[in-house]
């Protein structure tokens, strides 16, 4: 561990142990399941703790309950049988006597715990019967004189059979021959106002091994200077990546697509309603996005609700005016129908054909919309992820969006930027992408989108259109399930609609079919007078679609519905919804619900009926959705609780997560790496690349999703 301290060696030489091929083999597969593949991972393997064995101290001033060195000679050593069988060693200093205890001991550990051997020994101290005693604390035999260690003992994340000490070793080996150059020039660290930010092999030096007087506390909490430089670091890596990749799509072509078309103007003269201010505003951002010969990548983000569809709808205008086509993806079969329903709706009246394309399709009907979408004669294509699959060929893919974008892995993002322009094939083809317009219900706070989200550029809608009321969310305990039933009955006669979301069973698929149809049973026989419908995971496409269809003519007053309703699903005259067992979804997840009810102007209630006994973090989602119907509050809180890693979901952010940095602690850091990025990209390459491959090694190229 000191070694870090050590001259550096003049070869460089794997990170390996010794010892045969199948053993390297072996070491080398347990620290891959620690995250070290190469000397940079050892040098960033951080410690989880400290433990102190800087100095000895005496018996007598053992407080039970710390982690102490004790330094002395052992005074007897036994195996007991009883209560089990253990070694029983006896060690005094000076001052006092102390029990050391072993339930499973090695042989070579017995014979060094002779009578009369002097040993120094690390441990938690604890009051026993006898006395103070350690359980198995560590220790070794003292020959002649033994220095202290000069810095406090470094405790690594590990895995089991990889003992802290042989991580120790490696480590130290690996800081002694890794340089640790700065990557951060000093101009940067000025132009960000932290020129006081420790250097970096004095933050890696410090943390690997703090002296003897280091702030434990801010070690422990993070928060020590050595520990601001890595977390800093570690945003720069991320920010680095991400903004690079932001420049080289900059760099990339897409074909324009000109504003000034009458296609636009028109379908805006048509609709119902007049865009809302934030609508006309996120309007015009990816407008000039569509305009410019460099692929679009913009998120839209607008909470339930706020009208993303219309927005969307007039994007694909402007490649239909261009002469090229536009695709429309949604993460389900309800919702891609009920898209291809509303643009059929708002542009057949323009002449415009809408082809679509799901597994609810019949073979003759599919393969007829493959056709158009093939020679060019369908403008507009919407459809689930079929779109994306390898047979589907487009003539002319200008623009492609994904609603929804966090139900999509970052496999099926890759897929469409490869559905390019056939038409461009040849002499003109290289490198042509479509734009990208990503739609997301799912708010993502604003230092996750600074963050995870920085190789985009984002529109947010923050206005609901006019006449919205809010929902009224009711929390109503399972034993008053009367009192809702008397709610269905009064807004289903109203003319109103009302949706029951059955319990959402993780662990049983199975189990979760057999709820709704019990549940649709059961509600069918309590209302016989209304139409009661059901829809689940498990019904075909086709079963799905005629259901939703049902219910959105109004046939069905009451669906019972399973979470395939969750997303997107517009049916205005719902007013009412009951989710049964509230308390086992997530925040988001009810945020997403509720968003399906309040679409009209009539004033929609949403009712959370769940079962006591509360546990605390279901009752704290319970009240968040309770107290507030603001889609970005809600996800702040879900962030809170839930931490970025589980939040994001790997699947969606295709980034890297953080191992050092919180982005919401640590916001001071992030907003300066930002700006340090962006500096070092114009100014620093070199750095920039040094400190990229330092941080991110091979797993950059997995970023460019
Ligand atoms: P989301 O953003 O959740 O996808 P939608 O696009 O489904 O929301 O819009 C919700 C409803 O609001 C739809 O019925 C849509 O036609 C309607 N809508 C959209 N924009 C406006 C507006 N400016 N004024 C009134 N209604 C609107
Ligand atoms: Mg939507």
């Amino acid at each position: 561990m000191r070694a870090a301290n050590r001259a550096r060696k003049p070869t460089k030489r794997a990170a390996a142990a010794p010892g045969g091929g199948g053993a390297q083999t072996a070491l080398r597969a347990k620290l891959a399941r620690v995250g070290i593949r190469r000397d940079f991972d050892f040098v960033l393997h951080l410690p989880l703790r400290y433990e102190d064995e800087t100095r000895i101290v005496p018996i007598p001033e053992a407080r039970p309950g710390s982690a102490v060195q004790i330094e002395g000679e052992v005074l007897d050593c036994k195996i007991v049988f009883r209560p089990r069988r253990q070694l029983v060693a006896r060690v005094g200093d000076e001052s006092g006597v102390l029990t050391l205890r072993f339930f499973s001991f090695y042989p070579s550990q017995h014979r060094t715990l002779v009578a009369g051997a002097r040993l120094r020994a690390f441990g938690e101290v604890r009051f026993a019967q006898q006395g103070l005693e350690m359980i198995h604390p560590r220790f070794h035999a003292l020959h002649g004189e033994e220095p202290l260690p000069a810095a406090l003992t470094p405790i690594y994340p590990t895995t089991s059979g990889l003992p802290q000490a042989t991580l120790r070793r490696l480590i130290g080996e690996a800081l002694g021959r890794t340089d640790l150059e700065e990557t951060l020039p000093l101009a940067v660290r000025e132009a960000i106002g932290l020129s006081n930010l420790t250097g970096f092999a004095a933050a890696v030096t410090a943390l690997h091994t703090p002296p003897p007087d280091a702030d434990e506390r801010a070690l422990a909490l993070g928060t020590h200077p050595a520990w601001r430089r890595i977390k800093f670091d570690e945003l720069l890596a991320q920010q680095l990546s991400m903004r690079r990749h932001y420049r080289e799509r900059k760099a990339k072509r897409a074909r324009p697509l000109a504003p000034g078309g009458t296609l636009v103007r028109e379908l805006l003269s048509q609709l119902p309603f007049r865009l809302t201010r934030a609508q006309i505003r996120v309007w015009s951002e990816i407008g000039a996005d569509l305009a410019r010969a460099h692929p679009m990548h913009r998120l839209l983000q607008g909470d339930v609700g706020s009208g993303k569809t219309v927005v969307a709808a007039l994007a694909c205008l402007r490649a239909v005016e261009s002469g090229v086509q536009a695709a429309v993806m949604a993460p389900t079969e309800i919702l891609a129908e009920q898209h291809v329903r509303k643009f059929r709706d708002w542009l057949s009246r323009l002449g415009i054909s809408v082809a679509w394309l799901t597994g609810a399709q019949s073979r003759k009907e599919r393969e007829a919309a493959l056709e158009s979408v093939a020679n060019g004669t369908a403008p507009i294509v919407v459809g689930t992820h079929a779109l994306f699959q390898e047979h589907v060929v487009f003539d002319a893919l200008a623009l492609a969006v994904v609603d929804e974008q966090h139900r999509f892995g970052v496999m099926q993002r890759l897929a469409l930027r490869g559905k390019g322009e056939r038409r461009l094939k040849g002499s003109n083809a290289g490198g042509v992408e479509p734009h990208l317009l990503m739609m997301s219900a799912t708010p993502i706070p604003r230092t996750l989108s600074m963050s995870y989200y920085a190789d985009l550029d984002v529109s947010v809608i923050d206005e609901m259109p006019p006449g919205r009321r809010p929902v009224v969310t009711k929390l109503v305990a399972d034993t008053r399930r009367q009192e809702v039933m008397r709610r269905i009955r009064a807004a289903c006669g109203a003319g109103h609609q009302a949706y029951w979301v059955c319990p959402l069973i993780e662990e049983s698929d199975a189990l979760q079919l057999k709820t709704a149809l019990e549940t649709h049973a059961a509600l069918a026989g309590d209302f016989p007078e209304l139409g009661v419908g059901l829809v689940h995971g498990r019904m075909s496409a086709v079963e799905k679609a005629e259901v939703m269809s049902a219910f959105a003519a109004g046939e069905l007053q009451l669906l019972v519905a399973t979470t395939v309703i969750e997303v997107g699903v517009d049916i205005a005259n719902a007013t009412l919804m009951v989710i049964e067992h509230a308390e086992r979804f997530g925040l988001a997840q009810l945020h997403q619900l509720r968003g399906r009810i309040g679409r009209g102007a009539a004033e929609s209630v949403c009712i959370l009926l769940y079962q006591n006994p509360l546990g605390e973090a279901a009752r704290r989602r319970l009240q968040a959705i309770y107290e507030s119907t603001d889609g970005f509050e809600i996800a702040r809180q879900d962030l809170l609780a839930r931490g970025p890693g589980e939040y994001l979901g790997s699947r969606q952010s295709g980034a890297p997560l953080l191992r050092f940095a919180d982005t919401e602690r640590d916001q001071d850091l992030l907003a300066a790496a930002r700006q340090a990025a962006e500096l070092m990209l114009a100014e620093f390459p070199r750095e920039a690349q040094q400190h990229l491959d330092r941080w991110l090694g091979g797993r950059s190229e997995f970023l460019k999703a």
